[in-house]
């Protein structure tokens, strides 16, 4: 079993980011999209629900053709859970959750459902 990992860190693997070790998911994606998008966009739920939902788009646009064609994009699909992965992390921030947060949320979930179910 793999030992827990610091849930909103990234290394980053080449650059600047990589001299300064460690950086937060969601600052990293700040850096990175800063030029691309308007300041807000990383913090106007708005924005970032229709990100995640374009983001499950796009994997789900790539299971299609795994399916359709046969064709390996396991790449692909990782590249695009990784999106998904950061406009989580991102929209869950709105609402007071850090990946701890979400994991939490998780299970409490989880054992409602189950409460529920009687299980
Ligand atoms: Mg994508």
């Amino acid at each position: 079993m793999s030992q827990p990992r610091p849930p909103t860190t990234a290394s980053v693997p080449t650059g600047k980011a990589q001299e300064s070790g460690p950086v937060e998911m969601v600052e990293l994606h700040r850096r990175m999209t800063a030029h691309l998008f308007p300041a807000f966009s990383s913090e106007d739920e708005r924005f970032l629900a229709l990100a995640l939902c374009g983001e499950a788009g796009e994997l789900a646009n790539i299971v299609k053709k795994r399916w359709r064609d046969g064709v390996d994009m396991t790449a692909e699909a990782r590249e695009e859970i990784a999106d998904i992965h950061v406009y989580l992390a991102l929209i869950a921030k709105c609402f007071g959750l850090d990946e701890q947060g979400i994991n939490d949320e998780v299970v409490r979930k989880l054992r409602k459902v189950m409460e529920r179910h009687n299980l």
